[in-house]
């Protein structure tokens, strides 16, 4: 049995997760570690009940102790109002948390011989950094009915005034108003460069400063200026490089490359550029999330969400096949983070070791049907749930 010092915040969930995290608990985790967590149930009913006090505590809990894992929950909308006989429409669980935490998220991609990614020469995980704040998810739009002055005007508190004409229209159109703020964005690139440190991977940043002289320049200098000050001894120290480039030159390189980088984006770049990173490499069941604070406050979950279709076939009683490798690796790389900052180095293995037997397992052909239905293997056992994690059990039991 390892032992743990400081607890994991653990937020348990919602539907098909919420099974698949039982299931991960009981055959991969207690029977080696005598786990200590302080337990949130983020399930849609107590966060109902509890009207949703728990998703803050829970939050709370991460600052206080530095590293969560959270399983994937429900965002209501109309159809789960009813089903769910809810007391209001709850907030996102996840963007409660990410504003309480002032967190960037990144995404990686779990990389295994079989599942190979569409681009031929991406060879190991591109890391997506999306800055989670403001552009154009904050905006203000207008449709301009007719002829007539756009302006753009700035108040100070201290009444001076800044203002720009925006177009003398002739006729109809649109306009759009946007903002970020400094500390959004110096929090956003503290989060990068410490997660490059972190895990030891160059770090681009792209944003379009050519065409936006000052608001995308604004980005490229708040960064420029923290690598400078604050990163750029460190990054030499270990060997990695932080690198600026034009989104149209990001996108052109990123296709070309071996990958093993984080790219850190604008929020819109970033919502786009995720997906599209995300697909290529395979499969949202191989997605891994981790939510990063300035501060250094970790939380990690799985990128997909709480898999409905299969949870009302496993209450309809029917077998599933739901893959849990993103479930399995948020519940790795907390305990690894956490060894790390405890300095339990039998923790950091049993992460590193768990996480090869996952890997093993799928490269000896069992797998759950949708990688099952994507593999370059042949000779594929498909197993279903329960299957999939027993056999990797297995697997990490031959290894350890
Ligand atoms: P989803 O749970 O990600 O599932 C969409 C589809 O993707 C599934 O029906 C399944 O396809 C496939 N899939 C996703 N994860 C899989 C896995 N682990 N194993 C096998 N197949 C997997 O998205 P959704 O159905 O749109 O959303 C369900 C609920 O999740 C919603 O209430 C949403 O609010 C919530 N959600 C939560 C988070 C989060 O907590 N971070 C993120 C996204 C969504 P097939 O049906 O074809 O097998
Ligand atoms: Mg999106």
């Amino acid at each position: 049995m390892i032992n743990m010092t400081t607890p994991l915040v653990e937020m348990d969930g919602d539907e098909m997760t919420r099974i698949l995290w039982q299931m991960i608990k009981d055959e991969l985790i207690l029977p080696y570690i005598d786990l200590k967590t302080e337990y949130y149930d983020l399930g849609l009913e107590n966060r109902n009940e509890t009207d949703d006090q728990v998703t803050i505590d829970s939050a709370e809990a991460t600052k206080r102790l530095g590293v969560a894992v959270k399983c994937a929950t429900i965002t209501p909308n109309a159809a789960r109002m009813d089903e769910y006989k809810l007391k209001s429409m709850w907030k996102s669980p996840n963007g409660t948390i990410r504003a309480a935490l002032d967190g960037t998220v990144f995404r990686a991609p779990i990389v295994v011989k079989g599942i190979e990614p569409c681009v031929r020469n991406w060879k190991k995980p591109i890391t997506l950094a999306r800055h989670a704040y403001g552009d154009v998810y904050k905006n203000v739009e207008i449709r301009v009915p007719g002829a007539g002055r756009a302006e753009l005007v700035y108040t100070g508190e201290d009444g001076t005034e800044i203002r720009e004409t925006i177009q003398d229209f002739k006729g109809p159109g649109v306009i759009q108003g946007m903002h970020n703020t400094d500390a959004s964005i110096t929090s956003f690139a503290h989060a990068c460069f410490k997660y490059a440190i972190d895990t030891k991977q160059d770090l681009w940043f792209s944003t379009k400063d050519t065409i936006s002289k000052k608001y995308d320049h604004r980005f490229k200098d708040i960064f420029q200026d923290l690598y400078d000050n604050e990163y750029k001894d460190k990054f030499e120290e270990i060997g990695i490089t932080y690198f600026y480039t034009l989104i149209d030159d990001a996108v052109a390189r990123v296709m070309k490359s071996k990958g093993g980088f984080i790219w850190a984006c604008k929020n819109y770049d970033g919502d786009v550029m995720s997906d599209m990173v995300s697909s290529a490499f395979g499969s949202l069941a191989m997605m891994t999330s981790v939510l990063v604070s300035p501060s250094g406050v970790y939380e990690y979950e799985a990128a997909h969400g709480t898999v409905q279709r299969h949870y009302y076939k496993h209450l309809a009683g029917e077998e599933t096949s739901t893959n849990s490798v993103a479930t399995i690796f948020a519940w790795t790389g907390a305990l690894r983070k956490r060894g790390e900052l405890d300095g339990i180095e039998e923790l950091i293995t049993y992460a590193n070791d768990m996480e090869r037997a996952v890997l093993w397992t799928i490269e000896s052909g069992k797998m759950t049907k949708d990688l099952a239905l994507i593999t370059t293997l042949d000779n594929v056992t498909v197993l279903n749930s329960q299957e999939f994690i027993r056999e990797i059990r297995k697997t990490y039991d031959s290894i350890k």
